[in-house]
């Protein structure tokens, strides 16, 4: 389904996520003060507008209260940053993902009702930090303070073994999301699906579980 998306900012941040969705299919507006930034973006964007994402008059003319989502990654500099946050959630963009510089920021734009906050150096610290510390963990996602979902690598221990085999669920209260083998994913495998050496195992549970999980049960 082809959705309209608005990404104000385009740095390195803004930028990749203006190609991403537009490859995806969908109507991406992307919005910075500087041309040659526009200009860069032009041919990976279905519209590029050189206009300040403060000025609220300008919002209002590209009509961005109909986008479903607008992503503010206007940088290291803050003040921009809130006032366009503030000015979209006024005209009543339902759904605002802001990229914050630091904490103070990030108290700020939640107060201001931004929907979605995010810290992508922050955030890639942590799940890269995984990552380092078990060469098994491909992928890493937080959900929340204690829970997350990982990526792990089947070992020999869980070659040619069933999920009820293995008793994943009632032993280390983690639960297999999907399996991903090759091009192929089974997605919510049933407790007989075989697991084999190599295998993505997709898994959810609580921080101190999954740990558990790649210590002992893998
Ligand atoms: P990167 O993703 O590369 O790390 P960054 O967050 O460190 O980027 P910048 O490189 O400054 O920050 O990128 C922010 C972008 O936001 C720049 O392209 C800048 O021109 C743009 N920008 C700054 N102020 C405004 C504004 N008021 N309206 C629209 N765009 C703005
Ligand atoms: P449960 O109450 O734990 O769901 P169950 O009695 O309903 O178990 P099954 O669903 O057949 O029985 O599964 C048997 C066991 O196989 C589960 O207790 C669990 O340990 C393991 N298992 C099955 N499916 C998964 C899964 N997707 N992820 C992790 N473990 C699983
Ligand atoms: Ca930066």
């Amino acid at each position: 389904m082809r959705k309209q998306y608005a990404v104000i900012g385009l740095g390195r941040f803004g930028s990749s996520i203006c190609k991403e969705l537009y490859q995806l299919g969908h109507d991406v507006l992307a919005i910075d003060i500087n041309k040659e930034r526009v200009i860069n973006i032009e041919k990976y964007a279905t519209y590029a507008v050189n206009a300040d994402g403060t000025d609220e008059d300008a919002l209002k003319s590209l009509g961005i209260r109909n986008f479903e989502k607008v992503i503010v990654t206007i940088g290291a500099n803050i003040q921009p940053s809130i006032l366009c946050t503030l000015i979209l959630k006024e005209l009543g963009v339902k759904e605002v993902w802001v990229k914050a510089h630091d904490q103070k920021h990030v108290r700020i734009l939640e107060s201001i009702g931004a929907d979605r906050i995010i810290q992508p150096e922050y955030e890639m610290g942590i799940r890269i930090a995984h990552q380092l510390d078990s060469s098994r963990v491909i992928e890493y996602v937080e959900l929340s303070k204690d829970h997350s979902i990982v990526e792990l690598e089947a070992t020999k221990k869980n070659d040619n073994k069933s999920l009820k085999q293995l008793d994943i669920r009632a032993k280390y209260g983690c639960t297999i999301l999907a399996i991903k083998r090759g091009e192929e994913v089974v997605v919510s495998p049933s407790p007989d699906e075989k697991i084999s050496e190599g295998d993505l195992l997709v898994a959810i549970g609580h921080k101190v579980d999954l740990v558990r999980f790649q210590e002992k049960g893998m």
